[in-house]
């Protein structure tokens, strides 16, 4: 049958028994959901031109296989949210590597036990590999927060040499921040690991959709009670109505088309952009990518390198590793990060996390409290930094909610 796609224009509201916006993994497993265990009719509105979200991968003019909203690999610990997504689509195994280029010398990250031997030599390594173990343990993950705050001096030289030359100035250009000036858990991300597991995760269920994503989520939506409706922003259809004229009053209802939405909606777009940003835009960092072919099989000796001490960019990412494509050409992506200052030509791609943004989050949020149906849900509507896996957990459990209120 396939996803079925309707103009606004030619559809009666009044069809529906529930609304989502946004089509990423928010959107689109809570509409599947909905459909397929509560026989709910379920509006999907997207302000794009295609579905699944960030997720979203086509091929470029050269028949190269690119995700167009940055690199996404699937890892997670979380055996329902890789069981749900494997019953839509053929998976492939793949475990990430990423190299940070350090001076035109690869060395693997998370900074491991091989990482040393690069930079200090197998004698010197040898003897710091033995003091991270006592002082740490064997196998463990450490955050760069914690070694730096190690007293011991041959500990403290490790410290500063990560620091330097694997989070400084790539937090820098990512953030526009020092390490000490993002949330801790930013950097936690991506430990010291006194290991010599050279994969970029450690979770237990890794892989990528073996024709792409965008199929993936072909398939999810293609249900006969799921309509989609493409290049609709929430915010030009909703009718808003507050419980009084004070700018802090709550939502009271949401209507469309002068229709009363009394049935679930799901919001997974920035909350701000829902209320015409009244309390100033939510702070978030953009992307631009630079895409370039080459007549080779590959440029890169794996997926992704960091480039932690040198250029513009963040990172380099290499699709065919990523998406186990062959051809004799290859598609790389470079990634430059930037403020995000104008919702018409920019994308917000990451939530600053921090205590102030979370009250202006806050701010919003109470907005939406007066409304029992309204759900927001997802990595921009609740101004989070979750992967995929923890976005599907928490469409599944709101699933589970909704369908458990029948
Ligand atoms: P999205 O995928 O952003 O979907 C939201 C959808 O809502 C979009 O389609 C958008 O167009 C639509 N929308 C927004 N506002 C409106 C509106 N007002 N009206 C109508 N529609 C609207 N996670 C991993 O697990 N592994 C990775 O390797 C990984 N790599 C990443 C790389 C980058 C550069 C980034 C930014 C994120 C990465 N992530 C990764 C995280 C991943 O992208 C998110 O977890 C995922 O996109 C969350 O899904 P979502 O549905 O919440 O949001
Ligand atoms: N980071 C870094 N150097 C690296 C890799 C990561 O400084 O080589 C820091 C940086 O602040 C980054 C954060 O760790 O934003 C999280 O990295 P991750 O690879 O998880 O970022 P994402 O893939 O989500 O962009």
């Amino acid at each position: 049958m396939g996803v079925q796609v309707r103009s606004f224009k030619e559809l009666d509201v009044a069809d529906y028994d529930a609304v989502v916006v946004g089509s990423g993994f928010a959107g689109a497993v809570v509409a599947r959901e909905l459909a397929e265990r509560a026989n709910k009719r379920v509006l999907i509105i997207e302000k794009r031109a295609h579905i699944g979200g960030n997720m979203y991968d086509e091929l470029d003019e050269n028949g190269i296989l690119v995700h167009r909203y940055g690199p996404h690999i699937f890892h997670t610990n979380d055996k329902r949210a890789f069981d749900y997504v494997r019953r839509f689509t053929e998976w492939r195994d793949y475990e990430h590597e990423v190299l940070a280029d350090w001076y035109g010398t690869y060395m693997p990250v998370p900074f491991n036990k091989n990482s040393m031997e690069i930079v200090y030599g197998e004698e010197k390594a040898a003897h710091l590999i033995d003091k991270l173990i006592e002082t740490f343990g064997d196998e463990r993950k450490v955050t760069i927060n914690e070694l730096r705050a190690q007293d011991d001096p041959e500990l403290s030289e490790i410290a500063d040499f990560i620091y330097k030359n694997v989070f400084l100035y790539y937090t820098q250009k990512q953030w526009g921040l020092t390490p000490e000036e993002v949330d801790p858990s930013v950097t936690a991300r991506v430990p010291v690991f006194v290991s010599r597991d050279n994969r970029y995760f450690q979770d237990a269920f890794q892989g990528m959709p073996a024709n792409g994503y965008t199929p993936l989520f072909e398939s999810m939506l293609d249900h006969d009670l799921i309509d989609v409706c493409l290049e609709t922003e929430a915010e030009s259809i909703f009718d808003l109505e507050f419980e009084s004229d004070d700018e802090n009053a709550p939502l009271a209802a949401i209507s469309i088309k002068d229709v009363p939405i009394d049935g679930p909606i799901v919001y997974t777009g920035p909350l701000d952009e829902l209320f015409l940003s009244r309390f100033g835009r939510l702070p978030y960092r953009s992307l631009d990518f630079a895409y370039e072919t080459h007549d080779v099989e590959h440029v890169l000796p794996c997926g992704t390198v960091n480039f932690t001490v040198t250029e513009d960019y963040t990172r380099i990412t290499e699709f065919k590793y990523l998406t186990g494509q062959e051809s004799a050409k290859t598609t790389i992506m470079k990634e430059y990060s930037h403020s995000y200052d104008d919702p018409k030509t920019q994308i917000p791609y990451y939530a600053i996390i921090n205590d102030e943004n979370a009250a202006h989050y806050d701010r919003y949020l109470k907005l939406t409290s007066g409304l029992a149906n309204f759900h927001p849900l997802g990595r921009l509507a609740e101004y989070r930094y979750y992967n995929m896996d923890v976005i599907i957990g928490r469409a599944l459990a709101l699933a589970d909610e909704l369908v458990g209120e029948e």
